[in-house]
């Protein structure tokens, strides 16, 4: 038997959860052609059906765009560090792509690595994720290259799947998916079919392999010479996670804080000095794919990418990791 639920039962479980305070994030249609994960204001905001495929990633309800980590007071010769208080609103991410939530395992990684970072942790903790598995893929979607499908658990609380007639089934992944939909579902017999993902492209989980020995190649400047170091493939994607932190205020007070950043901004590495170690545009693209594909997985195991191609979706010259990566096997690099 499985569990399922109705469209208009799960738009009145978002009323619910928004009276009890809750913030709800989920795929909202900004324009014709814009779709985007952003907290709701009312439940009948957001989409839950068709392909949705949103700009943005998931990964900004527990690791914000714009942060402050402590504020500082200078009285004298005393200094006063106020930390930040934690995050304390419950969140639900409602019809989140799979591939999006996949990527939240995999940063934790890095955000329980040398210190345990404390806003990141109680965001995860308060927040419930809800996927909803792909009915549809595009050109850019290679999940199943990497591991993934469109209806990878990974990082999900509960995954949902589209019957069609305005019914969803339910499938709880977490204890936490289990909670949030106790008593809310009727049982069936109706199951979702498999859905077939995106064909699987060359074996990309060994390419960390293959890039032990491509490092020097000069090839790097042709395979990724349109980039025009935008940064917007790293902001979509939802295992990007640079960051810089700086100081807003004055020699009084004020307050340290941390935003986002990426890796194919020129000024990324620029040193005091102004040398910069990776000056040209294909030195950053090489760093993002040695990240992805050979430093992360070295240190944590896991590859830093859950292919949901977001990097080529949104880029405005269609490059992000895929292309590079298949232009790389086509030379056999
Ligand atoms: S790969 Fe595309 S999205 Fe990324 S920095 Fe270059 S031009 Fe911008
Ligand atoms: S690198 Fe590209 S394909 Fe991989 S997770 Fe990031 S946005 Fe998705």
């Amino acid at each position: 038997m499985s569990q399922i639920i109705s469209q208009p039962a799960i738009r009145r479980l978002v009323k619910q959860w928004l009276r009890e305070g809750k913030r709800v994030v989920a795929p909202v249609q900004i324009r014709p052609d814009l779709v985007s994960y952003q907290p709701v204001r009312s439940a009948d905001q957001f989409l839950l059906d068709g392909f949705i495929r949103p700009l943005n990633s998931i990964k900004e309800v527990v690791f914000p765009r714009h942060e402050q980590l402590f504020q500082y007071r200078v009285r004298g010769k005393q200094i006063d560090l106020l930390p930040a208080p934690l995050p304390d609103i419950e969140r639900i991410v409602l019809a989140a792509r799979p591939c999006d939530a996949a990527a939240l395992p995999i940063l934790d990684h890095v955000f329980n690595w040398e210190s345990r970072d404390a806003a990141y942790n109680q965001r995860r903790k308060l927040t419930t994720v809800v996927a909803l598995a792909c009915m549809e893929h595009d050109a850019h979607c290679f999940c199943t290259s990497l591991g993934g499908g469109p209806d990878d658990t990974r990082g999900s609380d509960a995954l949902l799947f589209d019957l069609g007639d305005d019914t969803l089934e339910v499938r709880c992944v977490t204890d936490k998916g289990q909670n949030l939909f106790a008593g809310q579902t009727e049982s069936s017999t109706r199951t979702a079919p498999s859905v077939p993902g995106p064909e699987r492209q060359a074996d990309l989980q060994q390419v960390g392999q293959q890039l032990e020995q491509a490092f020097e190649r000069s090839d790097w400047a042709a395979w990724t010479n349109r980039c025009l170091g935008c940064g917007a493939c790293a902001f979509g994607c939802p295992a990007c996670h640079c960051f810089d932190m700086v100081d807003e205020g004055g020699p009084t007070c004020g307050a340290r804080v941390r935003n986002w950043d990426a890796c194919q901004f020129g000024q990324f590495t620029l040193h005091a000095s102004g040398h910069n170690p990776r000056s040209a545009q294909s030195q950053r693209q090489r760093q993002r794919i040695y990240h992805k594909f050979h430093v992360y997985p070295q240190k944590f195991g896991e590859l830093l990418c859950t292919g949901c191609g977001n990097c080529t979706r949104n880029c405005p010259v269609s490059l992000g990791v895929l292309p590079v990566l298949e232009a790389m096997q086509a030379e056999g690099a």
